[in-house]
C-alpha cells in the first residue's frame, strides 16, 4: 500500500500487505489478549487512556503533519483533529465506568439488573478523511469497555495507522489490546468470518458498508455503519444572511469538503436566495487555496487524484442535468490534486448533485418556496446523517426538528461531532451510534441478571 502526498504527488511511504498467516496469528493474539484485558479494572484502563491523551497532546505537531502529508488536510485542521482525539480519550477515561454501571430493575426477583459486559475483539474498518479522529472515537470507548480492537485503516493512510499503534504501546496498553491489520479491503471478508472477531464497525462509503455489513450479517455478528451523507443546510428567510453564509462555507469547505457531515445541500427560501448566493460567492472567493502545511491555508488538495476526478465527473453531470455553475467547477492547474472551490445553483431533486454525496469542495444551492417545501427537500434524500436549520424563530425550529430525517439536527450551528454527544445516521447513512453514552453501549453484551 502506498502513501502519496496529494499536495505534490510524491511517494512518502510504502507498506507491505500482511499475509494470511500473519493475519491468522494476529487474530489469535487478539483473542488471547482479550481474556486478560477484560479482567482489568477501570482504574488501570483509565491510566492508560489518559497516557494516550498525553501522548497525542505532547507530539501533536508530528501527528498533525503526518495527517496533512498523507491526505492533504490543512495543517490547522489536522492539529485540531489531534486535540480532539485527546479529548475523546479523556472523556471516556473519566466517564466509562459510570456509563457501564449495572442498572437495577425492579421485578419479582429478589435482585435483578442488567450489566454491560465486553464482547471481545472488534474489527474497525476506517476511512482516510479524519485518519486519527475516526479511529479514536472507536478506540477510546471500546478499550475502556474491555474490548480489544483491530484496525483496518484506509490504504492511503497507513502511516497514521502505524503512529496510532505506537501511541497505544507507549501509553502502556498491553500487547495486542490494540492492533493494526495492514490489509486491502479484499481481505476483510475473511477477517470478519474469523470466529475470533465478535463485531465490526465501518466508517466509509455506502458501497463498503454494504459489503462489510453483509458479511457480518452472514456470520450473525453485530455491525455499526457510519456512512456518507448529503446533509441539508436549511436557511429560512429571517436569518442574518452574511453571518449564515459564512457558516455555510465553513460547514461545506472544512477538510476541503471531504467530511461526511459537511453541509452539502444549501436549501434556501426564495425571498433571500439571490442575496445568499452573492454572500456565498464572496466567501468562496476569499478562501485561501494552497499548501496544506501553511497555517493560513483554508483549502488543500483533495486526498487522492482519483477522488478529484470522480468529483469533477459529478460536477460535469450536474451541469448537463441543468445545474448552473456559479464559480469553480474545475481541477486547478497546479501540481497536486487541487479542485477549485465550487458553487452550483438551480439544483433540483433529480440532479446528481442533489442525490449523490459530493465529497469535495462543491456547494450546491437549492431553492425552497416556503418552510414546508424546505423540509420536504431536506428529507428527499437517501441519506440521513446530519442537518442544520438556520432561523431566528426558535419556536418554529423546535417544531421543525422532529420532521427532519437525520441522526442529528443542529439549529443555528454547523453539524459537528463532539465526544459528549452521540453521532450517527439513519437511512443510507448507516446505523448505530458512536460517541457519548450511546457510543460505549454499541459493542457490549447487555446482560440480564435475575436472582430469584
Ligand atoms: P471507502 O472507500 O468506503 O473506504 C473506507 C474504508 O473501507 C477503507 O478502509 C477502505 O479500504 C475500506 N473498504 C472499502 N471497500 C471495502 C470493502 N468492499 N470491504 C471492506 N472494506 C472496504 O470510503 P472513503 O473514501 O475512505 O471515505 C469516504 C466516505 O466515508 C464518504 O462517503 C464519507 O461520507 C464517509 N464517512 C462517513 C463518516 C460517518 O461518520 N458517517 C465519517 C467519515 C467518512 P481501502 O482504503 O483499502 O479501500
Amino acid at each position: 500500500m502506498k502513501s502519496i502526498n496529494p499536495a505534490n504527488g510524491e511517494l512518502i511511504g510504502e507498506y507491505p500487505v500482511w499475509t494470511e498467516q500473519q493475519v491468522t496469528e494476529q487474530l489469535q493474539f487478539s483473542a488471547n489478549a482479550y481474556k486478560e484485558w477484560r479482567e482489568t479494572s477501570f482504574d488501570s484502563r483509565k491510566k492508560m487512556m489518559l497516557n494516550l491523551a498525553s501522548g497525542l497532546k505532547s507530539d501533536k505537531e508530528i501527528y498533525a503533519r503526518l495527517i496533512t502529508n498523507e491526505m492533504g488536510k490543512p495543517i490547522s485542521e489536522s492539529t485540531a483533529e489531534i486535540e480532539k482525539c485527546a479529548l475523546v480519550c479523556e472523556f471516556y477515561a473519566e466517564r466509562a465506568e459510570e456509563f457501564l454501571q449495572p442498572v437495577p430493575v425492579e421485578t419479582s426477583a429478589s435482585h435483578s439488573y442488567f450489566r454491560y459486559d465486553p464482547l471481545g475483539p472488534v474489527l474497525a474498518v476506517m476511512p482516510w478523511n479524519f485518519p486519527f479522529w475516526q479511529v479514536f472515537r472507536f478506540l477510546a470507548p471500546n478499550l475502556m469497555a474491555g474490548n480489544v480492537g483491530l484496525l483496518k485503516h484506509a490504504s492511503n493512510v497507513q502511516g497514521c495507522a502505524i503512529a496510532i499503534q505506537q501511541l497505544t504501546e507507549e501509553a502502556g496498553f498491553p500487547p495486542h489490546v490494540w492492533s493494526t491489520l495492514p490489509l486491502k479491503s479484499s481481505a476483510i471478508e475473511k477477517v470478519i468470518d474469523s470466529p475470533h472477531i465478535k463485531a465490526v464497525t465501518l466508517t466509509g462509503s455506502e458501497e463498503a458498508g454494504r459489503a462489510v455489513a453483509g458479511q457480518a450479517g452472514k456470520q450473525i455478528k453485530k455491525s455499526v455503519l457510519e456512512l456518507g451523507g448529503s446533509d441539508p443546510f436549511i436557511v429560512l428567510a429571517d436569518v442574518d444572511i452574511d453571518d449564515v453564509a459564512a457558516k455555510a462555507i465553513k460547514g461545506r469547505m472544512q477538510n476541503t469538503g471531504q467530511s461526511c457531515i459537511a453541509a452539502k445541500r444549501f436549501i434556501v427560501q426564495t425571498e433571500i436566495i439571490k442575496e445568499f448566493k452573492d454572500a456565498l460567492v464572496s466567501r468562496i472567493e476569499s478562501l485561501k487555496v494552497g499548501d496544506p502545511l501553511d497555517e493560513a491555508t483554508d483549502i488543500g488538495p483533495m486526498a487522492r487524484q482519483d477522488l478529484r476526478e470522480e468529483l469533477h465527473t459529478q460536477v460535469e453531470k450536474s451541469v448537463q442535468q441543468g445545474g448552473v455553475l456559479v464559480c469553480g467547477g474545475k481541477p486547478l492547474d497546479r501540481v497536486g490534486s487541487y479542485y477549485a472551490p465550487t458553487l452550483l445553483e438551480n439544483i433540483k431533486p433529480d440532479n446528481i448533485a442533489f442525490q449523490e454525496e459530493m465529497f469535495g469542495p462543491v456547494a450546491v444551492l437549492v431553492e425552497a418556496n416556503d418552510v414546508d417545501h424546505a423540509i420536504q427537500l431536506a428529507n428527499d434524500s437517501s441519506f440521513g446523517l446530519g442537518g442544520s436549520l438556520w432561523t431566528k424563530n426558535i419556536e418554529l425550529a423546535d417544531k421543525l426538528v422532529p420532521r427532519i430525517e437525520s441522526g442529528a439536527v443542529f439549529v443555528n450551528e454547523i453539524v459537528k461531532s463532539d465526544p459528549r454527544i452521540s453521532f450517527g445516521g439513519i437511512k443510507n447513512s448507516g446505523y448505530g451510534r458512536e460517541l457519548g453514552k450511546p457510543g460505549i453501549h454499541e459493542f457490549v453484551n447487555v446482560k440480564t441478571v435475575w436472582i430469584a
